[in-house]
């Protein structure tokens, strides 16, 4: 009801297939809108700070030589350096790296990191290189941006399909040529090269604390509460075993092989011993087995899309019986889906805060690096803790303030706080 946009500017033109940039355009638009935001720092707002498209020419194992091409796009380093993943994907677009830079931007902003945002990516198929390749593809990728790249510039972390081992090789190619450890130009990294302890689980562990926080707004007691979760790898089975651990009861379980339903609860330590075994949850014995599409629409207290994006659009968003919505994916609703779901009254908790958890302990872990300090595990969930549910409790008054969704608060919040440190520090010319 309150979430349509009235805009005084050039709307972002929106085509009958929403692209995360164009659902990423639409909530930003409407927050503008009801910010008042003027027509200059709209326009420097929406657009990118820096885009770097780069050439990855590679030597492959048979010998012959194949270009790959990367990207890196800094949306804004208002607030600080900038910060954002790496992603390997054949199909990735300079579009969606937009828009993924821009969340990190929006991300960053509402738990009150001093970062910007950022994200990279190298269009590649991960199955089809060696280990061999991904190194080189990895090495060339990151000399390519040594001028971009930087504990105090730009300091990528894992994406889709990139970990631990291919941030311990961006930092090594980054301080050979630095001729020195620069541990903190990642994050993501192993614990043996300066990573930090929780950052695993930290976005799982930033779902569940946003979710305990939505139960208690909705008054449903948490033991006991029923949730679906859609994906079952780092962030879905980390917040399926967290919220279990909470007394919650894990109704449905899913990966890109299959879904799952027990009505008494699925036993994760089982799932997880289950995927851990065989790679998948494929035939995995502890449900019955139900389609994808089922899943999502559950009957449940607590719907997780913790697997990829535009898994909720206005196609199946009437048919979602979930009472909230805590997406550990980046951009699992389509744009086209929120007034939907808001008239039917589900809590969305959105990704830039619900799986803010990431970079926040990215953030610690940069921290840790730069004071050459590290810090127990109970420090880091503590601290996470209570950024997470300060942002939680500031992004919900914002909804409140403006009568919007807590998506649309949440945009308020962030395009604010960056707008008004724009303004602060002025536009240098
Ligand atoms: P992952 O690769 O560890 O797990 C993805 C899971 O989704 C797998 O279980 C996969 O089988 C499943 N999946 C893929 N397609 C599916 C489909 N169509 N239906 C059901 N399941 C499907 O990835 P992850 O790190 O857990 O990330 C998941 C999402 O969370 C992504 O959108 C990512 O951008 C976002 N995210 C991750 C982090 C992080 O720290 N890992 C931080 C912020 C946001």
């Amino acid at each position: 009801m309150f979430d349509q946009p009235i805009l005084h500017h050039e709307p972002t033109p929106i085509t009958d297939k929403e692209n995360p940039l164009e659902s990423m355009m639409r909530r930003f638009d409407i927050a503008a809108e009801i910010l008042g935001l003027e027509k200059g720092l709209y326009e420097y707002l929406k657009t990118p700070a820096k885009q770097v498209i780069v050439s990855i020419p590679i030597q492959m194992d048979d010998g012959r030589i194949e270009i790959f091409e990367g990207y890196r796009v800094i949306h804004n380093d208002i607030l600080g350096p900038s910060k954002g993943g790496i992603r390997y994907a054949p199909d990735v677009t300079l579009d969606e790296v937009k828009a993924l830079a821009a969340w990190m931007t929006w991300k960053c902003a509402i738990m009150n990191i001093p970062f910007g945002g950022a994200k990279g990516a190298v269009r590649c198929d991960v199955n089809t290189l060696t280990k061999v390749e991904l190194e080189k593809i990895t090495r060339r990728y990151t000399s390519n941006l040594l001028d971009v790249f930087g504990p105090d510039r730009d300091i990528p972390a894992p994406d889709m399909n990139t970990n631990e081992q291919v941030m311990a090789w961006i930092m090594d190619t980054y301080s050979m040529h630095m001729r020195r450890t620069e541990t903190a130009v990642v994050t993501g990294k192993p614990l043996i090269l300066g990573g930090s302890l929780g950052r695993r689980e930290a976005t799982g562990r930033g779902c569940m604390i946003v979710t305990l926080g939505a139960l208690e707004k909705k008054g449903i007691k948490a033991k006991g509460a029923t949730i679906a979760v859609q994906g079952f790898g780092n962030v879905g089975s980390t917040t399926a075993q967290l919220l279990a651990e909470q007394g919650c009861t894990i109704v449905g379980i899913s990966d890109v092989t299959g879904a799952y339903y027990n009505k008494k609860g699925i036993d994760i330590a089982k799932a997880l011993a289950w995927a851990s075994t065989h790679r998948t949850l494929d035939g995995f014995t502890g449900g019955d087995k139900i389609t994808q599409e089922e899943l999502l629409e559950l009957e449940c207290d607590v719907l997780v899309p913790a697997a990829k994006e535009e898994q909720i659009t206005a196609a199946n968003a009437p048919r979602i019986r979930a009472k909230i919505i805590c997406e550990g994916a980046n951009g699992p609703t389509d744009a086209s889906a929120d007034p939907i779901l808001q008239e039917k009254g589900i809590l969305v908790i959105p990704d830039i805060l619900a799986n803010a958890g990431g970079v926040t302990v990215s953030y610690f872990e940069w921290a840790q690096d730069r004071a050459g300090y590290f810090w127990t595990l109970d420090r880091v969930n503590r601290r996470l803790e209570r950024l997470m549910r300060a942002s939680f409790d500031a992004v919900y008054q914002s909804a409140e303030k403006y009568s919007v969704s807590l998506r649309i608060g949440a945009y308020i919040l962030a395009i604010d706080k960056v707008a008004k440190t724009l303004k602060v520090r002025g536009i240098y010319a």
